[in-house]
């Protein structure tokens, strides 16, 4: 497999070439399957696939407990019914409601229905949940989670370890991963996938960061769980890791991502910083207040007040902030008030968000208020698959037409379980019941028995094409500068509110960005640890995340769950319950939109205890 030796030694590499090595030489390894990431739904795939003797490695560019899940605060959706009563139907209804019934429904029935399977398979794993006086689960209220099937009052249905739940589990995963003898490739950066010319995808081109080398995967089956984008803006609570990676390979392989336009603002970063403070802050009884020191939610949804889902409070503050009720001497965030709570309830239950608050708003929260403002947080949208995690690439004879070799989980998949809006503690549970649902799958379609087939060439010829091109970029506009100035468009054209005028501003804009990523301007040429190079190449998977994000929000005329437009400020069914797919040519500059339909129908009939499709039949959405 070695193709050409170029030298590239640390002394060579480090002084300016004028050509470039058009090929590196690589090692290749086998597997069965290979999962790309290792936060909290690579590390269940991985897992679950090195329990049923798969021969399983995972890549990430991170330490595995690095992985962003490791942030995740608040907890993981379950309806366990430890704190009251509670139905895996009334679970299944909130979260159809939430999606603003752009979900599919077969997804939220089998997301609802396994949760508490999956919990308590993470409590026998050996997640140190926080726990009730009986010993039970602890579980908090979050934003849209209800009774009744939202008739009833708000439920405690997020199971917690304090706010450190992401923590928790990764740590919990990864030694039983390593218990199951999964192979870890540590700060590998996985570069491009390899498709066979038949369309199946064959495995993957890495570059290990810290010695320079290059690896080619070749496996039977490849899961991309690479986390979100939400380092295409400004402003976000996600870590710098967080660039889309899996979307950019997608898109270069001229796969489609799925409805990228819905992009989650969370009501409450820290204003400054944007560092989360949880929904579990409002779970235990915080609320917000505006300059006046009024509880504005009350006004907004009189039911379920600050406990509303998360698109609603957003832009219910941006309209208080936009009517001059904005705190602070700009007037321009609002006040998130946990000073009320016993002190040993928030040292108890909220101790990291205490010390946030501390380090990043200068604020004890035991005395004032912590200045909080919408802030990106989630994409609803990603690579297209279905509930076993299984990769679409849709066509119009079959919209529901599977890549052989490749599934996507986490946030990087778009299942689609969350539709136009996610509700909180809804993605950690999304992580571990499609981990495991794409193991099981990958338990039934692939064949270890067999030899892996050969690569294909070409693909990975182009891969490494690329990678030299942009390791010997030597245009005029550094990375880090084309990267300000996505984050910024975004920031300002794809926000909380979005109007046809600053939308199709915003697509003319992020052509014309794109289109400068050959220009670019690469100056460190070495292969060891390279952070220049490495941030070229997450900008590059940005990108597409980012542009396909503002071209599907720009075609959608209507505003449903976070895209809030408003120049079309009601839902429409008739022509809008459908999914946006997002194609690419071009090398991924270049997008053509189509529309993939809502699948409608629940897994199970009311006869054998599921919903009844009158029950989950859109209707308006009130809090
Ligand atoms: P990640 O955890 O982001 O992991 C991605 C993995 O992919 C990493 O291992 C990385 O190294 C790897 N990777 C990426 N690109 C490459 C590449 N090119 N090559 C090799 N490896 C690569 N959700 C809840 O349900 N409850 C919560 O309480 C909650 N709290 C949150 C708090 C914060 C601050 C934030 C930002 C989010 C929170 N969320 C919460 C959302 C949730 O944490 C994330 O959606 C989830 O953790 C994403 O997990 P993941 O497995 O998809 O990806």
């Amino acid at each position: 497999h070695t193709r050409y030796i170029g030298d590239w030694s640390s002394d060579v590499c480090s002084s300016d070439l004028d050509f470039s090595l058009k090929a590196y030489s690589h090692e290749t390894h086998e597997y069965d399957v290979v999962v790309v990431g290792a936060g909290g739904s690579g590390l269940r795939a991985t897992l679950g696939m090195a329990e049923q003797g798969l021969k399983t490695a995972c890549i990430t560019k991170v330490f595995p407990t690095r992985s962003h899940t490791v942030a995740a605060q608040g907890g993981i959706a379950a309806s366990l019914g430890n704190m009251g009563p509670d139905h895996w139907q009334w679970h299944m209804y909130d979260t159809v409601k939430g999606s603003d019934w752009l979900g599919d429904t077969d997804a939220m029935e089998y997301l609802a229905r396994e949760a508490p399977k999956a919990v308590y398979e993470l409590e026998h794993y050996g997640v140190p949940f926080s726990r009730t006086e009986k010993g039970e689960i602890y579980q908090r209220p979050f934003g849209g989670h209800t009774t009744e099937f939202g008739d009833g009052p708000p439920v405690q249905r997020t199971c917690a370890a304090a706010d450190r739940t992401g923590h928790a589990i990764l740590h919990t995963l990864y030694g039983q991963s390593l218990k199951q003898n999964a192979e870890f490739y540590i700060e590998y950066f996985a570069v491009d996938l390899i498709m066979a010319e038949d369309g199946r995808c064959q495995g993957v081109v890495c570059w290990k960061l810290d010695d320079g080398s290059f690896h080619v995967f070749n496996s039977k089956m490849v899961v991309l769980a690479t986390g979100g984008y939400g380092r295409a803006y400004f402003s976000a609570t996600s870590a710098h890791t967080c660039t889309g990676d899996g979307g950019g390979m997608i898109a270069r392989a001229g796969l489609p991502l799925q409805d990228m336009e819905f992009v989650q603002f969370h009501p409450t970063g820290i204003y400054g910083s944007g560092c989360l403070i949880t929904e579990g802050a409002r779970g235990e009884g915080g609320y917000l207040t505006n300059s006046e020191g009024e509880r504005f939610m009350e006004r907004y949804a009189p039911h379920y007040k600050d406990l509303a889902p998360r698109d609603y409070v957003s832009r219910c503050m941006t309209m208080e902030i936009r009517e001059g009720r904005g705190a602070g001497k700009s007037g321009d965030h609002i006040h998130l008030n946990l000073s009320h709570l016993p002190e040993d309830a928030l040292a108890e239950r909220l101790p990291g968000i205490s010390e946030s608050a501390k380090i990043f708003a200068g604020v004890d929260v035991t005395k004032e208020p912590i200045p909080v403002l919408p802030t990106v947080h989630y994409n609803m949208g990603g690579i297209p698959t279905n509930y076993w995690g299984e990769v679409l690439s849709p066509k119009p004879e079959n919209p529901n037409e599977i890549v052989p070799g490749l599934m996507a989980v986490g946030e990087a998949g778009c299942a689609s379980v969350h539709g136009a809006n996610r509700l909180g503690s809804n993605s950690l549970i999304d992580l571990v019941v499609f981990g495991r649902a794409a193991a099981i799958k990958a338990g039934e379609v692939v064949d270890s028995s067999s030899s892996n087939p050969e690569l294909n060439k070409l693909s990975i010829d182009q891969a490494f094409d690329r990678f030299d091109n942009l390791r010997y970029a030597k245009g005029e506009i550094p990375t880090a500068d084309l990267r300000l100035q996505m984050q910024k468009t975004m920031q300002e054209d794809a926000a909380v509110f979005r109007t046809s005028e600053t939308l199709a501003n915003g697509v003319k804009k992020m052509n014309k960005i794109a289109s400068d990523v050959k220009d670019l301007s690469v100056t460190d040429r070495s292969l060891v640890w390279n952070s220049d190079l490495m941030e070229t190449l997450e900008l590059t998977n940005l990108m597409p995340n980012a542009l396909s994000t503002i071209w599907g929000a720009e075609a959608r005329k209507e505003s449903r769950g976070a895209h809030a437009h408003e120049d079309f400020a009601s839902r429409d069914d008739e022509k809008w319950r459908v999914h946006t797919i997002a194609r690419f040519s071009d090398n991924a500059n270049s997008i053509d939109l189509s529309y993939r339909p809502v699948i409608k129908e629940p897994l199970s009939s009311e006869e054998q205890g599921g919903i009844s499709l009158e029950k989950i039949a859109p209707k308006e959405r009130t809090f």
